[in-house]
């Protein structure tokens, strides 16, 4: 992405700030894709396979009628015309599901069904259009040459050919490929379970009517979206007090049943600042400050060895912090590759300024326009205003080093929902 990969210098935006590069980096390093293990196919729904899936037979594996008619010998009809039918003996019926109830000798024809196997014997079916049969006698008025309206065994899949590839996420169409192959729980990279804490004394859990000063829990539902969408299982672990000792115990109580902690507030230098003296003296969880506006203060590291992601309070700073760096994290413990969203250029239509020295993410609102796209700015810069991500589909990457990102200038857009959705 557009983003310096080196330590920011700039005095305006903060000494020895981490670059969004690297901060990435110094997140991606500490998670591991997930063991693997194997899941009912409904379950594997959306995680990568973790090995090829191989055929052991034929899909199809048997040779089945493509139309409603008899089946015959090529060689028996090879001179038939509606001048001249050629009267074969109907011997039996070729059903659905079923083995045929005759095999084809020379001057026979089977009658049979679309996708019923095909009796031995046969090698073309006639469709019913070009016969006309009498009792036990059907006068065929058209030839059909060997193979046709036969589908063949193997043509969709041979035995041995790889279904689906390791790495492949399993989407509905490569779920109902590995049925069709008679797959019931294939090795997959699990849903990592996220635990998803609030800490904030101030905070009160919706719908619950604010006190003077309170402020609704808004960042656990923002988590649980954005970790439903990546295909993560979110667990909401609900508000946490600023206390050391409550954050530490509902943490360290959870770790049996997490794959990764993700909380919000509490990492900056305030006295309230809980998660930083919860986990500070640890040592397995580190505090740094990233070049971004918004999301600066950040905490990585692990808990009882389980990433620990350390996000800001601000709503806009969660969002935009899990887009820029939990996101990707999350992506590799699933054993995903492509960790990045999509990025377009696009035109600004109003000027998007920023604090020098950092990457500034702009939410904003992409459409199509003309032979491009145009993003439009969803309101202030404040990190605290929800509302402007509510409405936006993109965020607009301001680099370190530029002020303000004119109006009519193109600027590069990580697209998180496609501008149609
Ligand atoms: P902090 O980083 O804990 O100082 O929080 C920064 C700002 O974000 C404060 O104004 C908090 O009230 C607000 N905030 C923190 N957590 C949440 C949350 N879960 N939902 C909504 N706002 C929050
Ligand atoms: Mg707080």
């Amino acid at each position: 992405m557009a983003t310096s990969a080196t330590h920011v210098h700039d005095h305006d935006s903060g000494e020895g700030l981490l670059s969004v590069e690297d901060a990435r980096e110094k997140v991606l390093s500490q998670v591991q894709p997930l063991a693997t293990i194997n899941l009912p196919l409904t379950e594997s729904h959306g995680c990568v396979l973790a090995e090829d899936a191989v055929a052991s037979s034929d899909i199809p594996d048997f040779p089945s009628s493509a139309m409603d008619g008899f089946a015959v010998r090529s060689s028996d009809v090879a001179a038939a015309s509606p001048a001249s039918p050629v009267e074969l003996t109907i011997v039996g019926r070729a059903p659905i599901g079923r083995r045929p109830e005759a095999t084809v000798g020379g001057g026979e024809a089977v009658r049979i069904a679309t996708g019923a196997p095909v009796p031995a014997g046969a090698d073309t079916i006639v469709p019913i259009e070009n016969c006309e049969a009498t009792g036990d006698r059907v006068r065929i008025l058209a030839a059909s040459p060997e193979g046709k309206h036969i589908r063949p065994a193997g043509e969709d899949v041979k035995a041995g050919e790889v279904l689906v590839a390791r790495g492949r996420r399993l989407g509905g169409p490569e779920l109902a490929l590995l049925a069709a192959a008679g797959f019931s729980h294939p090795l997959v990279h699990p849903r990592p379970r996220v635990v998803v804490l609030s800490t904030g004394d101030e905070l009160i859990a919706p719908p619950g009517s604010p006190g003077y000063g309170q402020v609704r829990d808004s960042n656990a539902y923002l988590l649980f979206g954005a970790l439903r969408e990546v295909g993560a299982a979110p667990v909401l672990a609900g508000i946490v007090r600023d206390e050391v000792d409550e954050l530490r115990d509902t943490v360290i109580s959870r770790a049996v049943q997490a794959d990764a902690f993700v909380s919000s507030g509490g990492v900056s230098v305030g006295e309230r600042d809980v998660v930083k003296a919860a986990f500070f003296r640890r040592g397995d969880v580190e505090f740094f400050k990233v070049a971004m506006q918004p999301g600066m203060p950040q905490g990585f590291g692990t808990i009882e060895g389980k990433p620990y992601f350390g996000l800001p309070g601000n709503p806009v700073s969660v969002f935009v912090s899990f887009e820029v760096l939990i996101r990707p994290a999350i992506l590799k413990m699933m054993g995903r590759t492509n960790l990045f969203r999509p990025e377009i250029t696009a035109r600004l239509t109003a000027d998007v300024s920023g604090p020098k020295g950092k990457t500034q993410f702009a939410r904003v609102l992409v459409r199509p326009e003309g032979d491009g796209y145009v993003a439009s700015p969803t309101g202030g810069r404040g990190s605290n205003l929800i509302a402007t991500v509510a409405r936006a589909n993109g965020l607009a990457i301001v680099p370190p080093g530029v002020q303000t990102a004119a109006a009519g200038t193109e600027v590069t857009v990580m697209v998180f929902r496609a501008p149609e959705d």
